[in-house]
């Protein structure tokens, strides 16, 4: 099955994964390409890791400022690396790859600006593990189907995680994302088209299906059809 969506299955990249690590942290709140910015003017205008530790805060607040939440993100840098360095005794987190996931989870937690969809996005986009990143697109779709109520991605994580089959988690994820793009969207979600309608339990799905009938759409069993 997997063979069919080439490229939607974790593989371990070439990805270092203290930077994606830290890619993750910048993108919180905002968008791709603000946070891609703000990489690249740490490493373009700052240097390496090592060289982002001994950095002023100053410059960092102003290499991360494009992507906003500038002083979280600069100070949540600026303390991984220094702790990192006094535990480990080098900006590596190669350490990770003999951890189990929950290990993982558990020894990066630690850290202040570091929650659980960021450690999932490292371990799936540079370790290639098979987790499953749950950030607000994921959220949505899954509590408006009912699959579980949450209130905060991150209790959607915890009550769903253990429930989808390993091996199928990443794909699960990337799934979602794709169908919250095309169909459950944030805003008028595809109701009217939607293979799912039956099942979900989104209180506003009449409205949105009245909305939403006369739209072309793509594709509308993504997820019936590959999960
Ligand atoms: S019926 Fe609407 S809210 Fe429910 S999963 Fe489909 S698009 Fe999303």
């Amino acid at each position: 099955m997997q063979a069919e969506f080439p490229g939607l299955e974790p593989k371990p990249s070439k990805a270092d994964p203290l930077d994606i690590l830290i890619a993750t942290m910048l993108s919180q709140n905002t968008t791709d390409k603000t946070s891609y910015i703000a990489f690249q003017n740490l490493k373009n205008n700052i240097g390496t890791w090592e060289e982002v530790l001994n950095a002023p805060i100053s410059k960092i607040r102003n290499a991360v400022r494009v992507c906003g939440l500038t002083n979280q993100k600069s100070a949540a840098i600026k303390n991984l690396l220094k702790q990192l360095k006094q535990k480990h005794g080098e900006l590596s987190l190669k350490y990770l790859d003999k951890m189990s996931n929950d290990e993982v989870y558990k020894d990066l937690l630690q850290y202040k600006g570091i929650g659980v969809k960021t450690i999932s996005c490292m371990l799936a986009f540079s370790l290639g593990r098979d987790v499953f990143p749950v950030d607000t697109h994921v959220h949505r779709i899954i509590n408006r189907l009912g699959i579980v109520k949450a209130v905060t991605p991150v209790k959607t994580f915890e009550q769903v995680k253990d429930k989808i089959p390993d091996g199928k988690k990443f794909l699960f994820h990337t799934l979602l994302i794709r169908f919250g793009r095309k169909i459950c969207r944030a805003q008028k979600p595809l109701c009217g088209k939607c293979r799912l309608y039956d099942i979900c339990e989104f209180s506003e799905k009449e409205k949105y299906a009245m909305l939403s009938s006369a739209e072309p759409v793509e594709n509308n069993f993504i997820i019936l059809e590959h999960v």
